[in-house]
């Protein structure tokens, strides 16, 4: 089975006088146990840390957290501990994924929100700190520089599978994710589905770390205005697509997800991010409003987090 499948169109949504090809890389069958994006955004942290001899690899992240998923994973065979600040107070039954990340060894460390909104400055890492030497600590969903530079390699390799495509799609949290994606410079649009909720400022955010990480590639200290202009071009940023917020679902939504599945019956949409990207671009093509081609979508895993819902 290749890596890049064809989508096929829900039935309620297809057109008759359409002429659009979409497929889907499947960055959900990536790495059995961390599939999707954020294994790629962990990667040059593990390198920094390596680099600067942490022994603890500390991050923080909420109850079915993808990341604080990978991050376990992923360092379950390292020579590292791991200690992951979880947001808000546990309860008395772990989350299934909180089960997954324990079981790997993960210390696991309890905060109050309005603490763990701090950081690396909240009170809960400042204890940690002084408990554990040399902590490496990595932001929230394995975000920053480092992180998108993991994701600028992921679009590299897969563009050299196919790289015949006039658009590419993409969910965002963070955003760091579509940061590397733009910052790998094909000929593609880049289509930025957030799944956040009034996260209209978060393009300029995009576009302002995709010129760090290609002004960190090229060792210069300046983008040239053509550059820039290219970038800017070339990014769609889609901040009307939440259906009413962070992991809220309509009616319409969850009907859209199973006739997905329908008719594509290998695939599964995470119910977090790929859903809403899938819905709100496949919308627009049924209304006429998908100029392109071929589209290829980038899912970026996440299944893990359909066992917080019944
Ligand atoms: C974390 C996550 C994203 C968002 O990635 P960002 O880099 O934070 O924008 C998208 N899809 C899935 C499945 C995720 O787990």
């Amino acid at each position: 089975m290749s890596i890049i499948q064809p989508f096929v169109i829900p039935k309620h949504y297809q057109r008759k006088d359409g002429c659009s090809e979409f497929f889907v890389y499947r960055g959900d069958l990536e790495h059995s146990h961390a599939p999707g994006n954020k294994w790629h955004k962990l990667k040059y942290h593990l390198s920094e840390a390596e680099k600067r001899q942490a022994r603890y690899l500390a991050t923080f992240g909420g109850p079915y957290s993808n990341h604080l998923h990978a991050f376990a994973q992923t360092l379950k065979d390292s020579p590292y501990e791991g200690i992951c600040v979880v947001r808000g107070e546990l309860q008395p039954q772990l989350t299934p994924t909180l089960q997954d990340v324990a079981s790997c060894g993960m210390e696991l460390w309890p905060s109050l929100r309005r603490d763990y909104k701090l950081g690396v400055a909240s009170d809960v890492a400042k204890r940690i700190n002084q408990l554990y030497p040399d902590v490496y600590w990595i932001p929230e969903g394995g975000g920053g520089v480092l992180g998108a530079r993991g994701c600028l390699d992921w679009a590299r390799n897969i563009d050299h599978l196919d790289n015949k495509y006039d658009a590419w799609v993409v969910s965002a949290g963070t955003g760091t994710t579509s940061a590397g994606i733009l910052a790998y410079q094909n000929e593609a649009d880049l289509h930025v589905v957030s799944a956040l909720k009034g996260a209209h400022e978060q393009r300029n955010e995009i576009l302002a770390l995709a010129g760090c990480l290609i002004k960190s590639a090229q060792g210069t200290k300046c983008l040239s205005s053509a550059l820039k202009n290219t970038l800017d071009h070339r990014l769609f940023f889609h901040s009307n697509a939440h259906q009413g917020g962070y992991a809220k679902h309509s009616d319409e939504l969850l009907e859209f997800i199973k006739e997905c599945h329908e008719s594509n019956p290998d695939l599964m949409l995470d119910p977090v991010y790929t859903c809403k990207t899938f819905f709100h671009i496949i919308q627009r093509w049924r209304d006429g409003l998908w100029p392109y081609q071929r589209t290829l979508f980038i899912h970026t895993g996440g299944l893990q987090g359909w066992r917080g819902y019944s």
